[in-house]
């Protein structure tokens, strides 16, 4: 009965700095967002306790007359936000949904075709290293020098040469909307599948402010951790005639038992994504990623050398170009941790910088504006990041004004203050 301060005063101190980092800092790292104390208290339930392998009504263990009504309730939900045929909500992860969903319609050797890593795929979608790549012939698409947009011509071409049995679309660092109905017609043009891989957008497809991949794809994966704001996990939408392949490869194909504490979680997350809150902090989200570029657009971050790339956003984040800037992604991460700003060094397109350096920055708005900000305190937050970017020295005096902007607003929107008094 013993509490985790009691029993466990090293993780505890650790949980209880990190919850001080999260309230103090600003978080802009474009996957992350602060699950709802409703999502926390879900996954922290005795639902940890039970095993329930297998599906609602078919499962290999006893005593699972609540957790089939915990995830049949998350299945309803998700197909019911999404408009989808069939849902799968058992995956672990956004990286375990995509692993079941190819193991489901593909073969080992089969040919994908997937956004190259460097051009702003995920690993999931045929990095060398990553499962994809190891049990996948990869074919890998590619942005356009020019405009650093997805070219479809290329696409287009490589399914033509190539004959891929399905092709990925979907992003971890892109700033613009795909075009689904281009992919669904290449991919039918060569008789391939079309999985879309919506892990960063779906919270704003929830909300209806970004285009939906579930009338044009085979299937649809997500995560639902990010713009959805719900615990860390994944899910598998496709249409029906899939459902049973898809089912079979998560259990037994690639998982054990389901995180019924977690399928709770997501059930919640779900709930509260219906929602007319959701739908208003969606749009100042995409509000805040567009006051972002809007400032770092602006000349004095041009004559640093720093720009945005393909010169905007349509979603939740900024990618900020700094081939031509004296800070590299690295030296720029720095700058902005060191003044309480949270981000992710990133490589861009035709990065002539090594990959753990790199020539980027990934900025997103989800967190923040799950803690409240509008448009004005996004456009505070872009300012004291244009200025730290673009300043030739940051010397501790600037910094230190900087650093005083950041607590202000991090004061202005306290996060977790239940958490804070039972923590203290
Ligand atoms: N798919 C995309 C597009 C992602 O960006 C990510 C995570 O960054 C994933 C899948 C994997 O999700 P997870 O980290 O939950 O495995």
């Amino acid at each position: 009965a013993a509490s985790l301060g009691e029993l466990d005063p090293d993780i505890a101190a650790a949980v209880g700095a990190e919850l001080r980092r999260q309230q103090t800092t600003l978080e802009m790292i474009a996957s992350e967002n602060f699950a709802p104390a409703a999502v926390m208290e879900a996954q922290g339930s005795v639902l940890t306790n039970k095993y329930a392998e297998g599906y609602p009504g078919r499962r290999y263990y006893g005593g699972c007359e609540h957790v089939d009504v915990v995830e049949r309730l998350a299945v309803d939900r998700v197909k019911a936000l999404f408009g989808a045929e069939a849902a799968n909500v058992q995956p672990h992860s956004g990286a375990q949904a995509n692993a079941a969903a190819m193991a489901a319609l593909l073969e080992p050797g089969d040919t994908i075709l997937g956004l190259d890593l460097a051009h702003g795929g995920h690993l999931t979608h045929g990095m060398r290293l990553n499962f994809s790549g190891r049990l996948y012939n990869v074919v890998p698409y590619h942005v356009h020098k020019s405009d650093m947009r997805i070219d479809m011509d290329e696409v287009e071409q490589l399914a033509l040469a190539h004959r891929p049995k399905m092709i990925v679309a979907g992003w971890s660092a892109y700033p613009q909307q795909l075009d689904f109905a281009a992919f669904r017609r290449i991919a039918d043009e060569v008789g391939a599948y079309l999985l879309v891989d919506m892990a960063h957008f779906a919270g704003l497809v929830a909300a209806g402010l970004h285009p939906s991949p579930v009338p044009y794809a085979d299937v649809v994966t997500t995560t639902t951790h990010k713009t959805l704001g719900g615990p860390r996990g994944g899910v598998i939408l496709s249409r029906k005639e899939y459902a049973k392949k898809i089912n079979s490869a998560v259990f037994p194909g690639q998982q054990g038992g389901p995180l019924e504490h977690v399928i709770a979680a997501k059930a919640v997350a779900f709930k509260i994504a219906a929602s007319e809150d959701f739908r208003e902090r969606q749009q100042r989200t995409l509000a805040g990623a567009r006051a972002l570029a809007g400032r770092l657009l602006a000349d004095d971050v041009s004559e640093s050398g720093a720009t945005v790339l393909t010169g905007g956003t349509d979603v939740h984040l900024v990618l900020v170009d700094l081939r031509n800037s004296r800070l590299d992604g690295q030296q720029a991460e720095d700058r902005l941790h060191s003044i309480g700003i949270t981000v992710n060094r990133n490589a861009v397109p035709f990065d002539p910088r090594p990959p753990m350096v790199s020539s980027g920055l990934r900025i997103g708005t989800p967190a923040l504006a799950t803690r409240g900000f509008g448009v004005g305190e996004f456009r505070e937050v872009a300012d004291i990041i244009a200025r730290t970017l673009t300043a030739e020295e940051l010397d501790e005096a600037e910094a230190a004004l900087l650093r005083d902007r950041v607590t202000k607003l991090a004061e202005a929107f306290p996060l977790y203050p239940q958490l804070t008094k039972e923590t203290a």
